[in-house]
């Protein structure tokens, strides 16, 4: 049986970047995954996949748009094949260079599922053959992911009644959809679909769509995204779904609805692929699983990370469990603090929040104040056709940044100032003494920044 010193299930954003600092380290490494290639869901059935087919559809909303910039296009049409095409291209191209790295590395790849078993040996079931290929390590990490999480009240005939996977790679853009859900995943794909002209309806149960931003903004954006051509309902639960003649019958608050196809939206779960049959039962809680500060599960030398474990479901959260849990191995005092983890939607408009917003500020009682800046005052916003939004920053009296949020153009980059202005405790005066470049839609933050302080001259 091979030894290493460490293996990691899963090769996801949590996995590879873990598997590629260790190696790099000296350690022996090996990765295990069922997929042929690397990347886990962020790049295969999530994050990139969405937000290629997010780019065709705003490049058809501009060519659609195209006198508004003083063109003419007498006849606009798209190829849903060749929007796939592209898309599975930029993920192949990802693919292989996460697989080169790895090789580079010196990280050892094996493909296939991994069960967990006692004593730290892997069990490494063949995608093709079903062969059994048994290593062991000193340290497992777990970095599992996450799957769709689809209530096994609705019907489970995936040609009809989708998952984001069956969503992403349809050959076909249905004439009407009904999306269960109105998180992070039904409106980003809602959007795809309406714009290639499907009736789309998000139905969303709680009163607000996109958990975790704030009211005032999730309110405001309804009527964006009108315009965009979704037809939006809150405060309304898809009560049953159920399969007539070919199509989906559902229950909204007791209205009967048809669509074609449907999405069921309704969060992600974690993939516990690895503990079936196996010998050892990982404790866990809520879903997730049980870890300490140290992402110690209940088994010896086993560690999790990323969607498996506590912390917001994000790609870029998973990767930096693994560089915690990195420098935590090679000797660093330090433990994970999610307070400062951006969430962004890459709609059009984008959305992105950081920190606290204003219901939590008023709920934990902390005083703060408020900045605001309107992209229809920002010459490259103008410009570039993106006039409306706005970003909110709340402020600490003493002008430091509790939190941000931005919908507008860009609004996924700009997150970033606020991210560093708060994670560096930088005050407003001194943030004022930085000089953004004009014209730039960074200098709508700055400008929300002085706002808030009382230093500004736009407000
Ligand atoms: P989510 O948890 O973000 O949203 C699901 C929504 O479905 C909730 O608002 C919930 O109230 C609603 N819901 C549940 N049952 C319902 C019912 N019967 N009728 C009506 N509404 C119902 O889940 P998601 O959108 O599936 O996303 C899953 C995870 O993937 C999240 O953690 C998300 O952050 C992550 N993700 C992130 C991005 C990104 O960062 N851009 C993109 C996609 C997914």
């Amino acid at each position: 049986m091979q030894n290493f010193d460490l293996v990691i299930l899963g090769g996801g954003p949590g996995g590879y970047p873990l598997a590629a600092r260790m190696a790099r380290k000296g350690w022996l490494v090996a990765i295990v995954d069922y997929t042929q290639e690397f990347g886990g869901t962020c790049l295969n059935w999530g994050c990139i996949p969405t937000k290629a087919l997010l780019a065709s559809s705003r490049s058809y909303h501009l060519l659609k748009n195209a006198a508004d910039f003083g063109l003419s296009c007498s006849e606009t049409s798209f190829d849903w094949q060749k929007i796939q095409e592209r898309k599975n291209k930029i993920t192949v191209q990802l693919r292989q260079g996460i697989v080169k790295m790895l090789e580079k590395s010196g990280v050892k790849i094996f493909n296939g599922y991994g069960q967990l078993c006692k004593d730290r040996v892997i069990k490494i079931t063949g995608p093709e053959d079903n062969s059994v290929t048994e290593i062991q390590a000193k340290k497992v990490c777990l970095a599992v992911g996450s799957i769709p999480a689809a209530p096994t009240v609705f019907p489970a005939d995936r040609s009809i009644f989708w998952t984001s996977n069956e969503a992403l790679n349809t050959d076909k853009v249905p004439e009407s959809l009904l999306v269960v859900g109105g998180g992070v995943i039904g409106i980003e794909l809602g959007q795809v679909f309406a714009e290639f002209g499907c009736k789309v309806c998000v139905v969303e149960m709680m009163p607000q769509i996109l958990p975790g931003l704030d009211n005032a903004t999730a309110k405001r954006l309804l009527p964006v995204f009108k315009k965009a051509g979704l037809e939006i309902l809150v405060g309304k639960k898809v009560e049953a779904l159920a399969e007539k003649d070919g199509r989906a019958k559902a229950s909204i608050d007791g209205v009967e609805r048809e669509f074609d196809k449907v999405l069921i939206a309704v969060g992600r779960r974690v993939n516990y692929r690895f503990m079936e049959n196996s010998d050892v039962q990982i404790v866990t809680e809520k879903g997730l699983i049980s870890i300490n500060e140290r992402f110690m599960t209940s088994e010896p030398e086993v560690y999790a990370i990323g969607d498996a474990v506590k912390g917001p479901m994000l790609a870029h959260k998973a990767s930096y469990d693994a560089m915690i849990l990195a420098s935590q191995w090679l000797g660093e005092n330090v433990a994970a603090d999610y307070s400062l983890v951006p969430s962004c939607v890459y709609t059009h408009p984008e959305i992105a929040w950081v920190g606290l917003n204003e219901e939590q500020l008023k709920e934990q009682q902390i005083e703060y104040k408020t900045g605001r800046s309107m992209f229809s005052a920002n010459g490259k916003a103008l410009t570039a056709g993106e006039g409306d939004g706005q970003i909110k920053t709340l402020l600490t009296p003493d002008g430091k940044l509790l939190g941000a949020i931005i919908w507008g153009p860009e609004a996924s980059n700009i997150i970033n100032e606020a991210t560093m202005m708060s994670q560096f405790g930088i005050n407003s005066h001194d943030f004022s003494r930085m000089i953004h470049p004009h014209p730039t839609l960074s200098e709508a933050f700055m400008e929300s920044v002085e706002n808030a302080s009382g230093e500004g001259v736009h407000g």
